[in-house]
């Protein structure tokens, strides 16, 4: 049995997002910036692609910049809204400890720059709460930005809460709303949220395609220098296809989420109820507020790469918390951010599932981890050490 369980990665493109990209490679395949009929049937459909995103997230179509995904996204929220308030004296950034990598090292680029930044903490509840935003907001600060949903342990942040502190501080608010966007209902101006990054392979749409919201008044400086496109914001031509598969994906996203979210939380409540009976294993993440796909846990004297290669072994796709593709053996920031030990953070496994999942599949991945924990265990010093009483468990 083949089971994909890495969405939290990337997802697999829908029939239906497939299908409208085809016709604006074959047909409109115009420049939109192009004068001539081809080039202004590929402009009306970038258009009309435009007001249907806003649409799904409750903007102005004039409030939605097309980007190349989530990365690039994330970068020219924060650089913009941090360098916009240099220029007043405001150089103070609050921010989460478990932000994406998109994020943090955006953050750290600026603090070389001499910016300061407050990375709140996010040990209790493995959340932030509002409150603690509230109290790191400055005279000084300039921006804030917190996730709407972490892409490892799957906790929902309390978005409406912070939106309304920044919007009584005054402070601009963006959120790397990534693994939210199709998954989550959005509405930016009831959030008060006043940027908002996406990218569309989070929600079955293509790769390399996402999207900035900016508010209406809140300023945004460009990255790329070039031609006039996305109104002087983001030069470079539109990728017409990328953008009509995005857009037809978000709105199958919105018009199906109430039974698609239901139908996985079902799942990943099974997933996390099979795996909790593996002896010395916690769940990572909010119990509550979580991501209706996500499943995280850390098992107790194993290694995570093992336990990723024997699954991907039997036919299921998952994921680690650590950063070894890197080349580094350090464990996941997150996994440490929520106050695992470097031991623990070590095996841990990520499992995010889709609509696509089925119940016998979730059966296969809980027997199948069940499994290949109890051989790596056997396997283990570390868990000899642990059943002697040499080394004291920790979970
Ligand atoms: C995937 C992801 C990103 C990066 O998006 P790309 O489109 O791959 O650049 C950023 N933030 C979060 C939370 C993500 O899950």
């Amino acid at each position: 049995m083949k089971v994909y369980a890495d969405n939290a990665a990337t997802t697999k493109i829908s029939e239906h997002a497939l299908a409208a990209m085809l016709p604006c490679y074959e047909t409109y395949y115009g420049n939109p910036s192009s004068l001539h009929t081809i080039g202004q049937q590929a402009k009306e459909i970038l258009e009309d692609a435009r007001s249907r995103m806003a649409k799904c997230l409750g903007c102005e179509a004039r409030e939605i910049y097309f980007t190349s995904g989530g990365s690039e996204s994330d970068n020219q929220a924060i650089l913009s809204a941090a360098y916009t308030g240099a220029k007043k004296g405001k150089k103070h950034i609050v921010s989460t400890a478990f932000e994406h990598h998109a994020v943090l090292h955006t953050l750290k680029k600026l603090e070389k720059e001499g910016f300061e930044v407050t990375l709140l903490s996010v040990k209790e509840g493995h959340n932030v709460k509002a409150q603690q935003v509230k109290d790191a907001i400055r005279e000084d600060t300039c921006l804030v930005t917190t996730m709407y949903a972490n892409n490892e342990i799957g906790s929902i942040l309390p978005i409406a809460e912070i939106g309304k502190i920044c919007k009584e501080a005054g402070v601009v608010f963006h959120t790397d709303a990534v693994q939210a966007v199709g998954h989550l209902p959005i509405d930016v101006k009831a959030e008060n949220i006043d940027m908002l990054s996406l990218s569309a392979h989070k929600f079955h749409g293509p790769k390399g395609v996402g999207a900035l919201y900016v508010r209406r008044g809140v300023p945004l400086l460009n990255l790329i220098e070039g031609g006039a496109q996305e109104r002087n914001k983001r030069a470079g031509t539109e990728n017409l296809p990328g953008i009509m598969g995005m857009t037809v994906a978000l709105e199958d996203a919105c018009e199906n989420m109430e039974k698609n979210a239901a139908y996985v939380a079902g799942l990943r409540d099974q997933l996390i109820a099979g795996l909790s009976r593996i002896p010395h294993c916690a769940l990572n993440g909010d119990p509550v507020n979580r991501l209706p796909g996500n499943v995280s846990f850390c098992f107790e004297g194993i290694e995570g790469e093992s336990l990723l290669l024997m699954l991907d072994a039997l036919g299921i796709s998952a994921s680690s918390g650590s950063a070894c593709t890197s080349g580094s053996l350090d464990p996941s920031h997150v996994l440490l951010a929520i106050g695992r030990v470097h031991d623990v953070a070590h095996g841990s496994l990520r499992l995010s599932l889709s609509h696509y999942n089925t119940p016998e599949e979730i059966d296969h991945i809980i027997a199948s981890t069940a499994q290949v924990v109890e051989t790596l265990r056997n396997m283990s010093p570390v868990w000899r050490d642990l059943q002697t009483g040499k080394r004291q468990y920790i979970l």
